[in-house]
């Protein structure tokens, strides 16, 4: 088992960062127990940066073990509200402490550029954990007026062991959002991140041990999906799982549930968004927002605005200004200081855009700009605008995760409407307008479960986030994912002793 020790000395960040890469059971890291390693690749270069230990389904069943012990002891109803509050504030803090070097990680692993990982995911994830630190001591349920002689509570007990599993497009910040509500309301967890990008996950687990959480409470088990994500999803010690990721891996989690134990499911899947822009639009407004939407995070994010209906009367302008602000995005190595665009997390997914892109061109789209591979090592990809498009073209029905926008035009409200709900994904949509009465009619109408007024891709720890239709079920995030991690217990009292 070893540790992953790696000294940046970039423009951006200088320092070093050291923590262990085993699996981390019952608060220790261990090597897997058939002692093979996943090799974590660094997408600027093709580079092996670190070997990280390997989980098998054995280890599942020690972390399930683990968190189960932990829950009947240490957590769960042994731990009150007050104790999960203060381990979740003082976790919050070590990250704060950690803010560049967890940064800096999240960057080499994930080929995002520093500062947007600093600034974005790693302050995001903070301010997550210190909003559910909030909540830990406020789980509470309802007193229920019945009849004279009689009272009815509820109790919002926490489930048990959770099994959690997220994508590699945002690693810490994906993992703070689904670990904080669990632990705020009791819960023990076995966490899987993406084998793609499991460093800043084993960093966030040393932090944890730091912080003082009893051994148990948190598991990280890195492997594969088939392996170990589907090892996750069929266990029988397991009670939910949280998943955030592809529609079809979704599908398969659910199956798993229905096969073994019909353990609760909640789901953060893919997007196809919207992004509607309407005649009266602040335009400067308009282009800056939207070619954030789609080229932020080289446009690997889940609620990417990807389909961009202008409405015909500032079509041409849009498109002119929307050009000339993709050309202005600089690619370049995630740790320079003026880089908006890194590569994309790795060969694979590199592969799966460009055959996006090549599917665009044959099928006839225009390629406005961009379209192919930038420089010559690693993985970037042009951030790229196609325009000319049918509804029936995979790059217009398909998530295709990566820096690939369409533009279509449109005349009116219905049919824009109508053309953005007709997907079967349902995550997100935005909608320009200066005229507050359209801007509310149009997100009123648009079939996802958030919609951004003259901005997009926005994301808070207090406000929930979750899709209609495939996008998947349930909300992370705010009060509502809160639900999602307890149990809800009628109690019923006989205070007047009512004899039948
Ligand atoms: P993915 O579905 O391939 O993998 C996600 C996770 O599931 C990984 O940890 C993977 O190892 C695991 N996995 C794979 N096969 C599995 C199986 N059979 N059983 C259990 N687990 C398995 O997705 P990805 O390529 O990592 O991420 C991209 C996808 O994630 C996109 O579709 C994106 O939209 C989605 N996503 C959604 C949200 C959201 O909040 N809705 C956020 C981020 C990403």
């Amino acid at each position: 088992m070893n540790n992953f020790t790696y000294k940046f000395d970039t423009p951006v960040f200088k320092g070093k960062v050291d923590f262990p890469t085993g699996v981390f059971i019952d608060g220790n890291f261990i090597a897997g127990s058939n002692n093979t390693t996943i090799d974590v690749i660094n997408p600027t270069n093709g580079e092996i940066i670190a070997k990280v230990s390997e989980a098998t389904t054995k280890d599942v069943d020690l972390a399930v073990e683990a968190a189960q012990k932990a829950f009947d002891t240490t957590w769960g109803l042994n731990a009150p509200g007050a104790l999960r509050a203060r381990l979740l504030n003082k976790l919050a803090t070590l990250m704060e402490e950690h803010h560049d070097r967890l940064s800096a990680v999240e960057a080499l692993d994930n080929g995002k550029t520093f500062n947007w990982a600093k600034y974005g995911d790693v302050t995001i994830a903070i301010d997550t954990i210190k909003y559910y630190a909030g909540w830990a001591d406020k789980i509470q349920g309802k007193t229920i007026e019945t009849s004279k002689g009689k009272l009815a509570y509820t109790r919002h007990e926490p489930i048990g062991v959770v099994g959690q599993i997220v994508a590699w497009n945002f690693p810490l910040l994906l993992m703070c959002i689904k670990i904080a509500p669990a632990l705020a309301c009791g819960n023990t967890i076995v966490f899987k991140p993406s084998e793609f990008t499991p460093l800043s996950a084993l960093y966030l687990a040393s932090l944890i041990r730091t912080a003082g959480f009893p051994s148990g409470v948190f598991n990280v088990v890195v492997g594969t999906g088939p392996t170990v994500g589907e090892a996750i999803s069929l266990h029988m010690g397991i009670e939910k799982v949280a998943f955030t990721g592809s529609t079809r891996v979704g599908r398969r989690i659910m199956e798993c549930a229905a096969k073994s134990n019909l353990k609760d499911v909640t789901l953060e899947l893919g997007g196809k968004s919207p992004n509607v822009i309407l005649n009266d639009a602040d335009l400067e407004l308009a282009v800056g927002w939207s070619s954030h939407g789609i080229f932020w995070s080289s446009g690997q994010v889940c609620m990417a605005g990807s389909r961009i209906f202008v409405q015909s009367g500032i079509y041409d302008e849009f498109l002119k200004r929307f050009t000339e602000k993709t050309r202005s995005l600089k690619l370049g190595d995630p740790f320079d200081a003026d880089a908006y665009q890194g590569p994309v997390v790795s060969k694979e997914h590199y592969d799966r855009v460009m055959g996006y892109i090549a599917s665009g061109k044959a099928d006839g789209a225009t390629v406005h700009q961009g379209g192919e591979r930038h420089g010559d090592l690693g993985y970037w990809i042009q951030p790229t605008i196609f325009t000319n498009v049918r509804p029936d073209m995979k790059i217009v029905k398909e998530e295709i995760f990566g820096p690939v926008a369409v533009i279509i035009k449109f005349e009116d409200e219905d049919d824009v409407v109508r053309q953005a709900n007709d997907t079967v994904y349902g995550l997100a949509a935005a909608v320009f307008t200066q005229d507050v009465s359209r801007a509310l009619d149009v997100a009123h109408r648009l079939r996802a479960g958030t919609v951004w007024i003259n901005s997009a891709s926005e994301v808070n720890a207090a406000i929930p986030l979750g899709g209609y239709k495939q996008s998947g079920n349930g909300r992370d995030l705010g009060e509502y994912a809160l639900s999602h991690y307890t149990n809800v217990k009628a109690v019923h009292v006989n205070i007047g002793n009512t004899r039948i």
